[in-house]
């Protein structure tokens, strides 16, 4: 089996407290991995600390087609989404991306509208990002991610507060990006409906801990069966 990413006995404390605890997980290559738990679980210090935004207490991330590459070069490789996209509301989506892009050394008009293709917002790529709708912000986040051609995309509560259309615009993209491009995901979500649509295996988090992972098929059944006995009763 072709593994992707590598999470060792990762921990993290905020004064006396763990908010991640000792966590440890394998992704595959092309695999989309959901995390599920309630608020305050530490799904978002999970996906910080992998994308570096958070240095861990304890623990190691490792990619592994990069071992012994710098921790630069590993960081590289995966694309984040994680809380609010930092935009610039004042500029236009096509802007934002063009800056993101210059960061990384890449000045190509054509590379830019290839991203906004994929994220379907190359007829309003010219509007100022305050016009946007929540959701077309979001799809430009994951834009964003994607600069770089990522291995590894990290979507924090992605649809959250879409509607219903917004909803499926980022669950089209996510599927594409993983179908078409061979993005490796991991999804954090509070929507099980939705993430049972995109998902192959689960990771139940509690309390900074990785309680189960748990295969697409094996949740259906357990929401099926639990959907059943609420009716019985
Ligand atoms: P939510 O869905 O509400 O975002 P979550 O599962 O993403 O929840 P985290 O945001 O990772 O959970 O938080 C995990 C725990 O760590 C919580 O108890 C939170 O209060 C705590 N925590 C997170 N960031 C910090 C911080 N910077 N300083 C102190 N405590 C923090």
């Amino acid at each position: 089996m072709d593994y992707l990413l590598s999470v060792q006995n990762l921990s993290k404390k905020y004064s006396n407290q763990f908010a991640i605890n000792n966590i440890s997980l394998n992704l595959k290559k092309g695999e989309i991995y959901g995390l599920i738990g309630k608020n305050g679980a530490g799904k978002t210090t999970l996906l910080k600390i992998i994308s570096g935004l958070v240095k861990p207490s304890n623990g190691d991330v490792a990619l592994f087609d990069y071992s012994g590459a710098s921790r630069k070069k590993v960081l590289s490789r995966i694309g984040t989404l994680i809380e609010a996209p930092g935009l610039y509301s004042n500029l236009t989506a096509y802007d934002n991306l063009k800056l993101k892009c210059l960061c990384l050394g890449i000045n190509d008009p054509k590379y830019i509208g290839s991203i906004l293709e994929i994220v379907g917002l190359e007829g309003e790529s010219n509007k100022k990002v305050k016009q946007y709708s929540l959701g077309m912000k979001q799809r430009l986040g994951i834009a964003m991610a994607l600069v770089g051609e990522p291995d590894l995309l990290l979507l924090d509560e992605p649809i959250n507060g879409l509607d219903p259309q917004g909803i499926k615009d980022v669950r089209d993209i996510v599927l594409k990006l993983n179908k078409e491009y061979g993005i490796t995901m991991i999804i954090s979500s509070h929507i099980l409906d939705e993430l049972l649509k995109i998902v192959d295996r689960f990771g139940i988090i509690n309390d900074g801990r990785l309680l189960k992972e748990i295969s697409k098929a094996e949740l259906k059944e357990i929401c099926c069966n639990h959907i059943e006995i609420n009716i019985e009763e």
